[in-house]
């Protein structure tokens, strides 16, 4: 090993202990789950996992999962194109795009390569992307790696603000296309996209309208098919890419969804399809199993809407003063990063879980603490993340 690289990464390490922003690892000994064994430490209440529906762990789903590893075997080994496409993967694709209404879907091993493989595949130098502020870092990416391949022009609009977006697409008239690209639910506010507003703006100046739903998909709309079914415009949405690994908690993985004919070209063209190997077959097996499970049970998504309510209804009710929103995404703003850091581990010491975020995940005087909420969660767990966030909230004289 180099040592002055040695060296230099040692300092920045020690640099982010002394910051307080160094981010230690928790390891988790039993499956993801409202209640978790975490260092060695049982019924651990998780209020911080993407595992929106509680599916990380659903017997169907992971019987899917080891019935495919069975009946496929563990890998790929091989690319899409060449040997690496297996009947699981177009059974998933089919159950995905009718599931957030499209008409086909192709899948990655990530959202975040469904998102580099999107713009910088479709992207030529007329074209322009238009994103908001506050999208996620693979959005973000996916756009400076279009640029420096496809030499497109990108743009940022301020989030939310459809008077921003409108005057970015006037200024674009000039360009072959204009995509437009959101999150669904942003995932540090838990605010929902002006959806519908968007897509009348895209119409009027005939843009494409992209939206990453990974926080949305089984989240949003009364049987979970994402941001497009709670705003009403289901099946209006361009391109939608989302991930397989939160509320669809039986997988990780990606996909895009989208025409036939727009996922046949990703299909072509790709890089992150061209040349890396297909999603395992046991993945795709348990994402199918959660697909499923999700279209049968419509009331798992009944339960996560009632229990996030009931979680920010009752944080208010004890003084504490979370970011208004409708999603499972409960924001509760500190201050500096030090003080989110420190409720983060006072609760853990009461058996809660949940992360502090600071600078520079989010901007600076604004850390927070992120609850997530799980359909998983019992009125109990809840209750006793309550009496913990009391607690600690009292210790710490934020209530
Ligand atoms: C989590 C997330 C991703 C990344 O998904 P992976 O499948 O884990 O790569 C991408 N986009 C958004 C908006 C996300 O919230």
């Amino acid at each position: 090993m180099n040592a002055t690289m040695e060296q230099r990464l040692r300092d920045e390490l020690h640099q982010f202990r002394q910051d307080g922003i160094y981010k230690k690892l928790n390891y988790i000994d039993s499956p993801q789950a409202p209640r978790v064994t975490m260092e060695g430490r049982g019924q651990i209440i998780i209020l911080s996992s993407n595992n929106y529906l509680a599916l990380s762990n659903e017997p169907s789903v992971v019987r899917a999962g080891k019935d495919a590893l069975e009946r496929f075997g563990a890998g790929t080994a091989s690319v899409r194109f060449i040997c690496g496409t297996f009947t699981v993967h177009r059974e998933l694709e089919r159950e995905l795009a009718e599931l957030v209404g499209t008409e086909s879907s192709l899948t990655y091993v990530s959202c975040w390569n469904a998102n580099e493989g999107l713009f910088a595949t479709l992207t030529g130098p007329d074209d322009i992307i238009i994103s908001d502020r506050l999208n996620h870092a693979s959005i973000i990416d996916a756009m400076r790696l279009a640029k420096s391949i496809s030499k497109c022009e990108t743009a940022v609009y301020e989030h939310s603000d459809l008077d921003d977006l409108k005057a970015k697409l006037e200024a674009s008239r000039n360009k072959r296309t204009r995509y437009v690209v959101s999150d669904g639910i942003f995932s540090m506010e838990g605010d929902v996209a002006k959806l519908a507003g968007i897509l009348e703006l895209a119409r009027e100046h005939d843009a494409v309208v992209v939206v990453d739903d990974s926080h949305a998909t089984g989240v949003l709309g009364t049987t979970g098919r994402g941001t497009a079914e709670h705003v009403g415009v289901l099946g209006e949405v361009d391109i939608i890419t989302s991930t397989l690994g939160k509320a669809l908690g039986g997988a990780a993985g990606g996909f895009t969804a989208s025409s036939a004919a727009l996922t046949d070209y990703l299909t072509q063209r790709a890089r992150p399809q061209l040349f890396s190997n297909a999603l395992p077959c046991a993945v795709a097996g348990s994402a199918l199993g959660a697909v499923r499970y999700l279209r049968s049970h419509p009331e798992r998504v009944t339960a996560l809407h009632e229990n996030a309510r009931y979680f920010r209804e009752q944080l208010l009710a004890r003084g504490f003063k979370p970011l208004e929103g409708e999603t499972p995404i409960i924001p509760v703003i500190l201050g500096e990063t030090a003080k989110a850091i420190q409720m983060s581990n006072l609760l853990l010491d009461e058996g809660v879980f949940v992360t502090g975020f600071g600078f520079p995940v989010v901007p600076k005087g604004e850390a927070r603490v992120r609850c997530q909420v799980s359909a998983g969660h019992t009125k109990d767990d809840l209750d006793q993340a309550l009496e913990a966030f009391v607690k600690v909230g009292t210790r710490l004289k934020l209530i």
